[in-house]
């Protein structure tokens, strides 16, 4: 299919892309590497009539450190990312969830923010965003804001992003000394959506499991330290506490099972790293 007619902008500043956002309200759209939103288009389920091009901003086409954070601007691809030489020292969470994103190709053009925006409760960014409490950092012409990644997805491909804003980057927390980091997932063949997946941070004194693909967002979740019956209890617990669905690609029943099993597997893996 193709999509329908809209007008392409390219603001050269970040300044000019704001001015477009908030001139045309809901008739504009936000491209980067359109590997969601070109779909959408396609199969006529997005009919914005224009696009801005957010990837020729210079301001928000680094990686840096800033404030104990990793900041990734709107115009990082992800295999940038994934080759960012620091990526396994400063977010080790990161170095472990890339490689699941889709594939080499969808890599190459899909941009970090991008996937933040789109929100799919399967994604692997969002989901490594919430279990590492990072933050959102939202811009319009009015103002400037950051939001913490759990008050940011609020459901299936939404978010609390309003009329006119973009985001300008996302701040993903450096490791701390002692953390291990897990992250593993099930779908059905590499490359595909994840049908289950977990992301774990773990330390001396806690231990945080981040599930995706089972609720309509992320949903990130305390556990106890023990590796026994306690920590059997609690995935239990959240396995049931999640509103898992039945759909084309698994069964809420098994997606409950692999909340148990998977999240078990990815605590224990984080915590036998603590570095
Ligand atoms: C074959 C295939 C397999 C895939 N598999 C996976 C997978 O396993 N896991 C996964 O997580 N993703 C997967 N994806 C999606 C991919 O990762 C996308 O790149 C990503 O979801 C969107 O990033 P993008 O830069 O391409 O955004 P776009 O497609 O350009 O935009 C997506 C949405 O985000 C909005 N948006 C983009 N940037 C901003 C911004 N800075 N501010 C505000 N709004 C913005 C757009 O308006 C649009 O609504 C797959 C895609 C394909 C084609």
């Amino acid at each position: 299919m193709k999509p329908p007619a809209f007008e392409f902008l390219r603001p050269e500043t970040t300044d000019e892309a704001l001015d477009a956002l908030h001139r045309l309200g809901d008739e504009a759209r936000v491209i980067a590497g359109g590997q969601s939103l070109v779909p959408m288009l396609n199969m006529r389920l997005a009919r914005p009539s224009v696009l801005v091009d957010v990837m020729c901003l210079p301001a928000l086409a680094s990686i840096r450190e800033e404030q104990g954070a990793v900041v990734v601007g709107a115009g990082v691809r992800q295999a940038v990312l994934e080759r960012w030489p620091q990526l396994s020292c400063k977010v080790p969470l990161l170095a472990k969830a890339m490689g699941w994103i889709g594939h080499v190709q969808t890599r190459s053009r899909g941009t970090v923010c991008g996937s933040v925006a789109h929100a799919d409760p399967s994604a692997e960014l969002p989901l490594s965003l919430v279990a590492l409490k990072g933050s959102v950092r939202l811009a319009s012409r009015r103002k400037k804001r950051t939001l913490a990644a759990s008050d940011f997805f609020l459901g299936m491909m939404s978010t609390a992003m309003a009329e006119g804003e973009m985001i300008e980057a996302v701040c993903f927390p450096v490791a701390g000394s002692g953390t291990g980091h897990a992250f593993r997932e099930i779908g059905r063949r590499h490359g595909d959506f994840a049908i289950v997946a977990c992301a774990a941070v773990a330390d001396e004194n806690s231990t945080t499991l981040a599930i995706a693909g089972v609720d309509d967002h992320p949903r990130r979740f305390d556990l106890p330290q023990d590796d026994g019956d306690g920590l059997d209890d609690a995935l239990n617990d959240i396995a049931w506490s999640l509103n898992a669905r039945d759909d084309l690609h698994a069964s809420a029943r098994y997606r409950r099972e692999l909340v148990r099993r998977l999240g078990r597997e990815t605590v224990m893996e984080a915590r036998a790293c603590r570095r």
